[in-house]
């Protein structure tokens, strides 16, 4: 059984159903502290906290666990400037002791949910996964450090893993079944799919005097069932033999913020009003990711290579919430 930590968040709910669709069984666990039950419509849900070494045991006790995929994590940036020690306790803390029962079980596939966020400010675009890792926010810092660990584990110990650095993931089951919701919602197409729904009067953009070509932020967004599929083939690559390895998964495609708006008015068919407000602290001005390696290796390719479908998978959604 595959064991998903996180499960019933945004991107884990997804890899779940892609999972189970592909015949793997599956465990969800989570404390649903952010995630939804009702996204886990897929295997099994086991409720409990990566901060209660009891709770983690027991759910290894109870089934054949045999790789596990970490996607339980606080995600917001600001919240990790304002708040370090939540963000420490609960995504390195909590994902040690995930891998001290992954030890004392020896299960030995890990797939880790990683995040652009550990190159900082980039000084060469598209970024490559040897470009230097320099955080500049306890989020992206308590990942590298979980990726720092992963490397020594994999050396010392019988565990081999796949980092994986998500650019920004963006998109929602086709189905309709399941998608993004989050409490509070930061996210930037959420955030104009609500405008567009006359849920929120505007979008503000975050800074207009970038050195972009149009002075807003540029970002490389990725269809959340392209992540979907990139898990399974990491995991998959691992079983086989693979060795520990990191990958980055993005389009390799850069949006600005006007841009993004601008595909989000086409594909609603709505007029979006944005207002031009300061920029976000500790917003690099353009990451975007050359995912070579994981098309070379994992023989992974973005399916949704258009930002106008990944946009229209969003709406789809969000129209039934
Ligand atoms: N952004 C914005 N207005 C918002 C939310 C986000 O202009 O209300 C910008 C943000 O500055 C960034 C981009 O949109 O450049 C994507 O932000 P998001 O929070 O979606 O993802 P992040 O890049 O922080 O992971």
């Amino acid at each position: 059984m595959i064991l998903i930590v996180g499960g019933a968040g945004y991107i884990g709910s997804h890899v779940n159903k892609m999972l189970s669709l592909n015949g793997f069984e599956t465990v969800v666990f989570d404390n649903l502290s952010y995630g939804h039950r009702d996204f886990v419509k897929w295997g099994v849900l086991e409720e409990g906290d990566l901060g209660e070494i009891i709770d983690i045991r027991r759910v290894f006790q109870k089934y054949h666990i045999d790789a596990v995929m970490q996607f339980a994590a606080f995600t917001y940036v600001g919240e990790s400037v304002e708040d370090p020690q939540k963000y420490y306790l609960n995504n390195l803390r909590n994902t040690l002791n995930l891998l001290e029962v992954m030890l004392e079980e020896k299960v030995k596939y890990f797939v880790f949910s990683s995040t652009c966020a550990t190159y900082g400010d980039p000084n060469e675009i598209p970024i490559t996964e040897d470009h230097p890792q320099n955080p500049i926010n306890p989020y992206g810092k308590g990942k590298y450090m979980v990726e720092q660990i992963l490397e020594d584990y994999s050396k010392a110990y019988n565990l081999r893993y796949a980092a994986l650095r998500y650019f920004n993931a963006a998109g929602a089951d086709p189905d309709g079944e399941i998608g993004e919701l989050h409490q509070p919602e930061t996210h930037l197409i959420p955030l104009i799919l609500d405008v567009a729904l006359g849920k929120r009067d505007d979008i503000k953009i975050f800074g207009t005097d970038y050195p972009t070509p149009d002075g807003t932020c540029i970002r490389d967004y990725i269809h959340v069932l392209d992540l979907a599929d990139a898990h399974i083939k990491a995991l998959e690559r691992l079983q086989n033999g693979g060795e520990s390895d990191v990958f980055n998964l993005g389009n390799g495609q850069g949006f600005s913020v006007r841009e993004v708006i601008g595909t989000a008015e086409k594909v609603t068919g709505k007029k979006i009003k944005a207002s031009e407000v300061g920029r976000r602290p500790g917003d690099p001005p353009v990451l975007v990711g050359s995912a070579l390696k994981a098309r070379e290796l994992l023989g992974w390719q973005p399916r949704y290579n258009d930002l106008s479908l990944i946009v229209d998978t969003a709406w789809r959604w969000q129209q039934k919430l």
